[in-house]
C-alpha cells in the first residue's frame, strides 16, 4: 500500500505493485489498448516506447508482444525504449538512455531496427514541472512536438502514435496539425489517468503524411522548418486566424477507455469492499536506477545535509 495517504486512496498505485507494474502508468496504456487494440496486431514488429523510465509502458509492451508467443510470432519482433533516466532490464526490451530531441537518438534507433521503419511509435513524456504553468506548458508542448518530429521519421505509413498531452489552450491547434499526418486522431482519456487533471492521450492511427514531403532531423532546424514542405506548416502560431467561428475548430473525438469494472482513480474505496489485505504496506517494484535526488539521500544518511540559511 501507498506510504502517504493520497497513493493510499489509489487502487491503481496498489494494482500496479501487485502485478508487477514498475508505475501505476501501465494501466493508461492497457485500457487505451482495451478500447484500440493496437497492441494486439500480430503484423506488430518494430515498437518504440520514448520517454519510458522507470518502464511500466515497456513492462506491458513486452508482455503484449512476446508474452505466450510462438517463436515464429515473436521473429523479427523489437522493442526499442528511451528514455534521459537510466532503465533496469526488461525482457526482451532493447533500453537507450538518450534525449528524444537529439537527432542522433533517431540513428541509434534506425541502427537497432536495421534501418527498417516501426509499426508502433508510443510516447508518456513529462518534463520536469517547475510550477510555473506556462512555462510548463509550453515545455510539455516541445516535448510532443520533438515525440512527433522523431515518429514522422521513423513510422512506417499506415503505422500508430500514441502520446500523452494536456488539454490546455492550444491544443485544437495540435489536433489540426496532426490530422495533416494521420488518417485518424482521437483524444482518449483512460480511467486510470485522474479526471481531476488535464492529461489525456492522442491516438493517432494511420500514418499518412503527404507523399512529397520528406521528414529530417537537423538540430539546426526549428519545429516550423522540420514540418514545413509538409501542408501542416500552414497552420502556425503565428498565423492570423480568419474570422474564428466555431465550426472551423479541429475538435478530436474525445473517448473515456477502460471498462465498466475498472477503477475510478479519483474515488476513495471502502477497504471492507476488498477480500484482500489493503493495510498492507507494498514496497515499489523496482527501485529507481539512479534517481536525482539519490545525492541528497546519500549526505542525509551521513548526516552532511546542512539546510542553507
Ligand atoms: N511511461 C513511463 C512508465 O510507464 O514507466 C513513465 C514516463 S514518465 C511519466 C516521463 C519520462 O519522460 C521521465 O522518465 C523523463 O525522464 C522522460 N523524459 C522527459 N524528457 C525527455 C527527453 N527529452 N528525452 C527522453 N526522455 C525524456
Amino acid at each position: 500500500m501507498g506510504k502517504n495517504s493520497k497513493d493510499k486512496r489509489d487502487m491503481y498505485y496498489r494494482k500496479a505493485k501487485e502485478q508487477g507494474f514498475r508505475a501505476r502508468s501501465a494501466f493508461k496504456l492497457l485500457q487505451l489498448n482495451d478500447d484500440f487494440h493496437f497492441l494486439d496486431d500480430p503484423n506488430l514488429k518494430r515498437v518504440v516506447d520514448l520517454c519510458a523510465a522507470p518502464g511500466s509502458w515497456s513492462q506491458v509492451l513486452s508482455q503484449k508482444l512476446f508474452d505466450g508467443k510462438t517463436a515464429e510470432e515473436i521473429k523479427d519482433r523489437k522493442i526499442v525504449a528511451v528514455d534521459l533516466q537510466p532503465m533496469s532490464p526488461i525482457n526482451h526490451v532493447t533500453t537507450l538512455q538518450a534525449d528524444i530531441t537529439h537527432p542522433k537518438t533517431l540513428k541509434r534507433i534506425l541502427d537497432l531496427f536495421g534501418n527498417e521503419k516501426a509499426d508502433f511509435v508510443c510516447s508518456d513524456g513529462a518534463p520536469d514541472v517547475t510550477g510555473l504553468h506556462d512555462l510548463d506548458e509550453y515545455v510539455q508542448q516541445q516535448l510532443i512536438m520533438s515525440a512527433l518530429q522523431l515518429t514522422a521519421c521513423i513510422l512506417k505509413k499506415g503505422g500508430i502514435f500514441v502520446a500523452k498531452i494536456f488539454r490546455g489552450r492550444d491544443i485544437d491547434m495540435l489536433y489540426s496539425q496532426l490530422g495533416y499526418l494521420f488518417d485518424k486522431v482521437v483524444c482518449a482519456k483512460p480511467k486510470s489517468s485522474r479526471g481531476t487533471s488535464l492529461e489525456a492521450f492522442i491516438v493517432c492511427i494511420g500514418y499518412n503524411p503527404p507523399s512529397d514531403w520528406v521528414s529530417t532531423l537537423d538540430v539546426n532546424s526549428s519545429v516550423e522548418e522540420f514540418f514545413s514542405g509538409c501542408h501542416m506548416s500552414k497552420l502556425s502560431i503565428h498565423d492570423k486566424l480568419p474570422s474564428w467561428q466555431e465550426d472551423e475548430r479541429t475538435i478530436a473525438k474525445f473517448m473515456s477507455c477502460g471498462n465498466l469494472e475498472s477503477f475510478d482513480s479519483d474515488a476513495t474505496y471502502h477497504l471492507d469492499d476488498f477480500k484482500e489485505d489493503l493495510n498492507t504496506s507494498l514496497d515499489p517494484v523496482q527501485s529507481p536506477t539512479n534517481p536525482p535526488y539519490k545525492k541528497a539521500l546519500e549526505l542525509k544518511r551521513s548526516g552532511k545535509l546542512t539546510r542553507a540559511v
